[in-house]
């Protein structure tokens, strides 16, 4: 075959035009978020106003100004953000999901009281696989209605809230809870254990699900069963929650069981501590333990609106800080809080470390959102993966109107973010490239259903604790 003489120099032009095309072509991705302020929460804390999220798939593909990304990408779905701040979703380091069941039973009540007299014995009678699962719908429906996109649980039937998470489209570090006494999944620790062990098998290397494990506490569980629990996890490389240090009478307790040791103390002589462990509340710490917790790289997921209501005490958080500890946020269950609103949680860590410190420095906006943040998804092991609005990270985020008299007028969006918003500002969540609400509109969600669910157990626990129509 004979090509023409200029046939080469054709083929060049055409080749060099096309690159240029390429150049300046903006490439095609599923989703283009655009037109807020976008609030990182990346190593640089870079703000973008306007700014824009380029997402592909389950990721994160650009991040920056508005106008560099729409020079850049088109994407098939528009996601129009003006007036309002793009952040990365909220990271709930301690929750149990199902006891949003739970919300307003029992109040204005110690911890021991709170559970001995009230929770553990509505539990017996009322934990089952559908309670779990009708739970953990209301609860996912209310993280997400409040711009949680990762919640790390501990409760029963854990594999239940696995399922029902995964079909809300939602994240979680979930943990089998393990706990001395017979309960509604396990007669023994020993049940427990299996469960726990098929449960980690069954979610190795889902997408949304970090299966781990959950001994409940030092004060609820024998060393042996500690230490079963630990080994499991160190098999599996599962993270492991636990409950400790959380009041004064836990603490007393234990040294006076465990020769003056404190929880902490304990935990540590029986060689409990190992990795990806996050300690819930840490409230009644003293320096050796923080020791302790920083030689270990323990993350500590601090619960401020539990711990005022059941009067349990203030975490030393400036500390933790200060020694370098991780410190995420977390509700705790809903019916200590009595809900699952990390907006709430973000204010009240922000506001009660400056009282209890005279120190309006302790905890500011930016420390607090980054605890819900990048130091949940770090908590938790997934700083990788979320916590920050990153190329390459998962697409999980939320996005929060400034549209109401509470945001107006608007200087610094991360004070407001502390400051002045509550989860109903939140209109549209994503996560792992998914839309789950959409202003305001739940998309995996039936949302009338669920409601309707919920009422329907109320109904069962009213009758099964004993507590008569109208005022308990
Ligand atoms: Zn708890």
């Amino acid at each position: 075959m004979k090509f023409p003489r200029f046939g080469v120099g054709v083929l060049i032009c055409a080749f060099l035009v096309a690159t240029a095309v390429a150049q300046n072509t903006p490439r095609q991705v599923g989703t283009i978020v655009s037109g807020g302020i976008v609030v990182t929460v990346d190593a640089a804390r870079n703000i973008f106003d306007p700014g824009a999220v380029a997402i592909d798939g389950t990721s994160i593909v650009a991040v920056g100004p508005a106008a560099d990304i729409a020079a850049r990408f088109t994407g098939a779905t528009q996601v129009d953000a003006a007036g309002s701040i793009v952040i990365p979703g909220l990271v709930n380091a301690h929750s149990h999901a199902p006891m949003v069941l739970y919300r307003g039973l029992a109040d204005d009540l110690r911890l021991q009281e709170w559970l001995e007299k009230y929770i553990f014995p509505a539990e017996a009678r009322t934990v089952s696989r559908e309670m779990v699962r009708a739970g953990t719908r209301l609860a996912a429906l209310e993280m997400i209605q409040s711009g949680t996109t990762t919640y790390a649980d501990m409760y029963y039937f854990e594999e239940e809230i696995a399922r029902t998470t995964k079909a809300a489209g939602m994240r979680g570090v979930l943990g089998q809870s393990v706990i001395q006494f017979p309960v509604a999944d396990a007669k023994t620790p020993a049940d427990a254990l299996a469960r726990a062990e098929a449960f980690l098998k069954e979610f190795a290397n889902d997408d949304l699900i970090v299966p781990a494990l959950a001994p409940h506490s030092p004060y609820t569980l024998d060393a042996k069963t500690l230490l079963s629990s630990r080994a499991l996890a160190t098999k599996y490389s599962a993270p492991v929650l636990i409950h400790v240090a959380e009041t004064e009478t836990e603490l007393g307790s234990s040294r006076k069981d465990h020769s003056g040791m404190t929880p902490v103390g304990y935990l540590q002589a029986i060689g409990f501590f190992g990795p990806r462990t996050v300690i819930k509340h840490g409230v009644w710490v003293d320096a050796a333990d923080m020791k302790i917790l920083q030689s270990h790289q323990v993350a500590v997921s601090h619960n401020p609106e539990s711990n005022m209501k059941l009067a349990s005490g203030i975490a030393p958080v400036p500390q933790y800080l200060a020694n370098g500890i991780t410190v995420a946020l977390g509700t705790d269950g809903a019916a200590s809080n009595n809900d699952l609103d990390m907006f709430e949680a973000m204010r009240f860590a922000a506001l009660l470390h400056k009282l209890k410190t005279g120190d309006p420095q302790a905890v500011p906006a930016t420390v607090a959102l980054e605890m819900a943040t990048i130091n949940g998804a770090r908590a938790l092991g997934l700083e990788k993966l979320i916590g920050s609005l990153e190329a390459g990270k998962r697409a999980d985020l939320a996005i929060v109107s400034t549209a109401s008299a509470r945001m107006t007028p608007l200087y610094d969006p991360v004070s407001h973010l502390v400051y002045a918003a509550h989860g109903g500002d939140v209109r549209t969540v994503m996560v792992n490239g998914r839309l789950l609400m959409r202003d305001r509109k739940m998309l995996t969600l039936d949302e009338p259903a669920v409601l309707a669910e919920a009422r329907q157990f109320a109904g069962t626990i009213r009758s099964a604790v004993g507590i008569s129509p109208g005022r308990r």
